[in-house]
């Protein structure tokens, strides 16, 4: 059997049994953004850790270090947001091909600390090791949380309006260009790529959403939305519809599929590594909520559906017709 017979996921339910043998302390062990146990007081403290491996993750001709380095601390802290966490420390491992220039490295770790600084985070150590060819890059963040202000996947509720902090499709479009080597000459088309080289994590919309108590549930976007929505569903034991109309689609991601003949629509759904935050919220605050996130951040949240009782996804097309959606997305030993 290899990992691809089972997917990621398949993968992880398979390794999960025993691996929690002492409960006490902890509140959330393998299967939501990050991992949470308790630290003093009324504070939890969320931990999360991710890996780039280069030719998976990135390709080592086509991003500087510095971008690499910022995307790889980026990423981790997208999973604290999801939590409605702060980020405080972060631990930095690398395993190093022998071809891999020393200034390549710095420039990682010049990404990296230029992002940890704008959110106050140290890095606190790490390990590097060599590698026989490609570059790794694992980083480890722990954060801290009020009890109270928590967000899970699990917490979703049915009537609950699904929002999303930002455009949904932006990266899938920058990576399709970084692919296929498209030159990105024009505004839109750099826009695009920045915003998958460069993802801002949502530390500070997560904590704000998670200050109110209408806030159920909440992940962010990295493997697509319907497959993080469906995340959401599984571990709440509900459904959910999308309303197609009310995708946030970019003014930049319509100029590009216009151009390029795609669908902006399959890009929104199932495109990944946005790092925008889900969240579902109780409908009757959820105006009030969208309209004080408008007046703090300048920028809208949008209203993209509802949790319902289905137990499936749905979309909901301009016509008002209903079609079931499989959740997918993005597991790496899957994709083609
Ligand atoms: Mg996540």
């Amino acid at each position: 059997m290899q990992l691809k017979d089972i997917g990621e996921f398949g993968f992880i339910e398979r390794i999960r049994p025993d691996c929690l043998i002492r409960p006490e302390g902890v509140v959330r062990a393998i299967g939501d953004d990050a991992a949470v146990f308790r630290s003093e007081g009324d504070r939890l403290t969320p931990v999360t850790t991710d890996m780039l491996v280069e030719k998976i993750h990135f390709l080592r001709d086509a991003v500087s270090g510095f971008t690499l380095g910022r995307k790889a601390l980026a990423v981790n802290l997208s999973d604290i947001a999801a939590m409605g966490g702060t980020a405080c420390q972060a631990f930095v491992s690398i395993a190093v091909p022998e071809a891999c220039p020393v200034e390549y490295l710095e420039e990682i770790y010049r990404g990296m600390k230029h992002l940890a600084a704008e959110h106050g985070i140290n890095i606190l150590g790490g390990d590097t090791t060599g590698s026989k060819s490609d570059l790794v890059v694992n980083i480890t963040v722990v954060g801290s949380v009020a009890e109270s202000k928590i967000l899970f996947r699990d917490a979703a509720r049915i009537g609950d309006v699904v929002f999303s902090t930002g455009w949904l499709g932006d990266s899938r479009a920058g990576l399709h260009l970084i692919s296929n080597r498209i030159a990105g000459d024009e505004d839109f088309l750099k826009a695009l790529i920045e915003a998958h080289l460069s993802p801002q994590p949502c530390l500070r919309e997560g904590r704000f959403l998670a200050s109110f108590p209408a806030t159920h549930a909440a992940i962010d976007v990295s493997d697509g939305l319907t497959a993080d929505l469906g995340h959401i569903m599984e571990n709440s034991r509900v459904g959910a519809r999308l309303d197609i109309r009310r995708l946030p689609l970019s003014p930049e991601l319509r100029c590009f599929c216009d151009r390029f003949a795609l669908d902006p629509v399959e890009m929104a759904l199932s495109g990944g590594e946005d790092y925008t935050l889900l969240v579902t919220v109780d409908p009757a605050g959820a105006g009030e909520i969208a309209r004080q996130f408008e007046a703090d951040f300048g920028r809208p949240l949008f209203a993209i559906g509802e949790i319902t009782t289905t137990g499936i996804l749905e979309r909901m097309d301009p016509d008002g017709s209903l079609q079931r959606i499989v959740p997918a997305g993005w597991d790496h030993f899957r994709a083609g």
